[in-house]
């Protein structure tokens, strides 16, 4: 989409409410929480694995341990140390193995001064393992527990000797495990690593694509605000095929249709004053001519005077002509019921029978009952009239006008037809436009406003009908309107 900036006049939107940083706030929210996910739970997987297999291993280890020294039915320090050597203690840090009391009877830690309490010269000294662990073994509980801390995994077990149902002991085995935790280091530093490589990208692919999209959107928003004052000409060029271009596409047709009615307005009110003007100078023009002519005799002053009556009526049918089409196109259809369309043409006809008579043209109505339709009796009247005033109008001395009323399936038509002037093919479509008129000094001749028809147009459209002129074999013109049929409910017919 591309359009011009208005410049002056636009607010500012704040910050935080404008779409590019709600835009960008989303994705980063979204890629915070996948983050989030991305550094914690492959993290908490891979320790829960550990732990488990640190469990499982340190568990089995600590019961061969106390199978093998269960089988010297009672402990002593010497004979633990013997077994002790033979056991695989590959990975352990620590081994306790202690009396039912919680007395240490060995101690693999017991050369290394800093782990252990008392020395290789010392070993009788009694010790105890005052160990949680331990406790808890020799209440006849296997215990396990694990942790990871400082990127070393610590696990400790221990469990109880129990010969013939008697705890003689307890085992205690503790295992610290820096190679795992490395690699969980490296896990976690890879993937810190990654996160931040993807933060970087999608920092800048959201501020690239909400840059793209608010740009789009702040085009549109300036066409609106320059079609908004009043520049009905400017149009967007949408780009692509996405929702926006569309809301463009949308956006160039409703102008298309303001620009349309924006025209018809200002012709409208132009033409309008035109019509309006041209009476009031013909009013002020005799009115002129008989206050400054003293002498004027008193025949021409009647016939002045009857012409100003004569304009002044065209003023008002031309004012009650336009008000007809202003409550058209603003005030909504009013109450509507079944009505007979013959029973309404018959009155139309009745009404226009003097004209008729004037204008030496005979009138005949056609009619076949059951022609029902939903319509206000006013505005259908309206129609009937219109249609055959103008076919008397614009007829010759001697001349006809057929009016027919006719069902087909579910329309009922109307159809005006005359022996008169006729319409040539190329004004036809023209007809039923505001103030067009084929023959202007005849129309004006005739009380014409040029809007008779516009009125018959826009009425039948209000209650779902069409309207066409066509011109007559043999010369004159047809009129015929057609509307959607409703039956009557009390099922009366008929003039
Ligand atoms: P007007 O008040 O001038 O009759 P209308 O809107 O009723 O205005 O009609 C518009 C024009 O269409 C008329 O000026 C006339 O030239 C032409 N017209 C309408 N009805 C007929 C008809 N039955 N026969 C010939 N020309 C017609």
């Amino acid at each position: 989409m591309d359009s011009r900036s208005t410049g002056g006049g636009q607010r500012r939107t704040p910050f935080f409410s404008r779409l590019q940083i709600k835009y960008a706030m989303s994705y980063l929210a979204i890629l915070g929480a996948v983050l989030i996910l991305l550094n914690t739970y492959p993290l908490i997987a891979a320790q829960n694995l550990i732990f488990t297999s640190k469990r499982d291993s340190l568990r089995s280890q600590a019961s061969v341990m106390a199978s093998a020294l269960m089988e010297l039915e009672s402990l002593n320090s010497d004979q633990v140390s013997r077994v002790m050597t033979m056991l695989d203690s590959a990975g352990l840090s620590h081994i306790l193995v202690t009396d039912p009391g919680g007395r240490i009877l060995y101690d693999s830690s017991a050369s290394a001064p800093e782990e252990g309490e008392e020395d290789e010269e010392q070993p009788q000294q009694e010790q105890y393992a005052l160990l949680q662990e331990v406790v808890l073994a020799l209440e006849n509980n296997n215990v396990v527990f694990s942790q990871y801390q400082d990127g070393c995994f610590l696990s400790t077990a221990a469990c109880p000797i129990v010969y013939r149902g008697m705890i003689i002991g307890a085992i205690y085995l503790s295992e610290e495990d820096a190679d795992q935790g490395a690699l969980l280091m490296n896990l976690q530093q890879n993937l810190r690593s990654i996160s931040l490589v993807l933060v970087i990208f999608a920092l800048a692919i959201s501020a690239f694509f909400s840059k793209v999209l608010t740009a789009r959107m702040r085009a549109l928003l300036s066409a609106i605000r320059i079609v908004g004052e009043g520049e009905y000409g400017h149009r967007l060029q949408p780009s692509g095929r996405d929702e926006l271009a569309q809301l463009a596409q949308e956006f160039n047709q409703l102008t298309d249709r303001l620009q349309t009615t924006e025209e018809v307005r200002r012709r409208f009110v132009s033409d309008a004053s035109h019509e309006l003007k041209t009476p009031l100078a013909s009013i002020r023009l005799l009115a002129d001519s008989i206050l400054q002519n003293q002498e004027m005799d008193p025949d021409t002053v009647r016939d002045f005077v009857s012409d100003i009556g004569s304009e002044a009526e065209r003023l008002t049918r031309i004012t009650e002509h336009l008000l007809a089409l202003t409550r058209l196109d603003s005030l909504p259809v009013g109450d509507t019921q079944v009505v007979d369309l013959a029973h309404v043409a018959q009155r139309a006809a009745s009404m226009l029978a003097p004209v008729a008579d004037a204008a030496q043209v005979e009138m005949a109505l056609e009619w076949k009952p059951g022609c029902t339709m939903r319509c206000t009796e006013d505005d259908l009247y309206q129609i009937c009239f219109n249609l055959m005033e103008n076919a008397i109008k614009y007829n010759f001395p001697g001349g006809r006008v057929v009016v027919s009323v006719t069902r087909d399936g579910d329309q009922v038509l109307l159809e005006v037809a005359d022996t008169g002037v006729g319409i040539p093919e190329e004004e036809l479509p023209k007809v039923f436009n505001r103030f067009y008129r084929v023959d202007k000094a005849r129309s004006r001749a005739a009380g014409g406003t040029g809007l008779g028809l516009s009125i018959v147009r826009d009425t039948v459209r209000r209650h779902g009908g069409w309207v066409t002129a066509r011109r007559r074999q043999g010369g004159g013109s047809v009129f015929s309107a057609g509307f959607p049929y409703e039956a009557r409910e009390s099922g009366g017919d008929g003039i």
